[in-house]
């Protein structure tokens, strides 16, 4: 080879290996199902990843009645989070449906986040799912929820059951309220997500609609409000929902099981319900950004979580 060639093959060489170094890592994106019994953080934890509230969260369980889209978009990598009713022994309608809706979930997505609640530790119910759970391998990761209210010394017993439970699978400790360990998870989510293509816009980061967010936000008020079955006997729709020129002018039903349930909605002289409403309004106006009037009715849906039609009509 002349020399000029091989001086030439060098530069050529070497240029290629800078290139080889700067590129970047390929984009991930794909969809990340969060799974796990009632009541253990999972919508708590969609919220703060997101630093937007898309899921509604309560003390109750069966709080969360349908899949969840929360969309983070970061860097290099876009995760479709997926919030789940919780996994639980299901009587009735309702509750069998919420049951399907999180096992579809896990059936789409590319990654699974079973999550626990550390201060409950492994219980039956989690062994079982972890029995279920395994099937997914790699798949798999966990998140040990709640650990801010736990002694340091309570956490390595946990650790070790679930690990003889699902061997080597990874568990990362966070706290979802308190956002302890998120940097940890979301690497251990991300590495298991595909080469793909962003799947959203950068800007959207759920997929419901603004009426179904107004819905759920007096849902929410209901649930924190009232007691004994009542949270369960309800579901919300929005009826108006009309922006005029400085208030957005929104009437949403709340529809109860039974006549037994509309008073106590309402509420002494209307107590309940209006503070339903105040309450409901303020969250309403952070997510619109704009002045709200909500006024809202009540009204009796004779046995709605049994029947198959009222169901779809609530988009469940
Ligand atoms: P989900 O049913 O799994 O979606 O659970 P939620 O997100 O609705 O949360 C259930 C309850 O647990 C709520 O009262 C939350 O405020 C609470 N919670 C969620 N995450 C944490 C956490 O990291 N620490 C503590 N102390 N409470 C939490
Ligand atoms: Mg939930």
């Amino acid at each position: 080879m002349q020399l000029w060639a091989l001086l030439l093959a060098i530069v050529v060489v070497t240029e290629q290996d800078a290139k080889a170094e700067t590129l970047p890592a390929a984009h991930r994106a794909g969809f990340v199902a969060i799974v796990g019994r009632p009541n253990v953080g999972k919508s708590t934890l969609l919220n703060q990843l997101l630093g937007q509230k898309v899921a509604i969260v309560s003390p109750k369980p069966q709080t969360t009645r349908g899949r969840i889209l929360g969309v983070l978009t970061r860097p290099g990598v876009q995760l479709a989070f997926l919030d789940t009713p919780g996994l639980h022994e299901g009587r009735g309608l309702l509750n069998q449906r919420m049951v399907r809706r999180a096992r579809e979930a896990m059936e789409e997505a590319d990654v699974v986040l079973w999550m626990l609640d550390a201060v409950d530790g492994v219980t039956a119910e989690d062994e079982a799912l972890a029995r279920e759970l395994a099937a997914l391998g790699p798949r798999l990761c966990i998140a040990l929820n709640k650990i801010d209210k736990l002694k340091k010394n309570d956490l390595l017993p946990i650790l070790a059951r679930l690990d003889q439970l699902l061997p080597g699978i990874d568990v990362v400790p966070i706290s979802a309220s308190e956002r302890l360990n998120f940097a940890e998870l979301l690497c251990e989510l991300e590495r298991r997500l595909p080469e793909s293509p962003p799947l959203y816009e950068a800007d959207q980061f759920t997929d419901q609609t603004e009426r179904a967010l107004v819905a759920e936000m007096v849902r929410e008020q209901v649930i924190l409000q009232t007691h004994h079955e009542v949270p369960y006997a309800v579901a919300v729709t929005v009826d108006r929902f009309e922006d005029k020129e400085n208030v957005t002018v929104i009437h949403a039903t709340i529809h109860v099981e039974r006549e037994s349930q509309k008073p106590i909605l309402i509420g002494h002289k209307g107590s309940k319900i209006k503070a339903i409403g105040q309450a409901a309004r303020r969250e309403i106006e952070a997510l619109l950004g704009r002045r709200v009037y909500l006024e809202l009715f009540v009204r009796v849906q004779e046995g709605w979580t049994k029947d198959e039609r009222r169901l779809r009509e609530f988009g469940l």
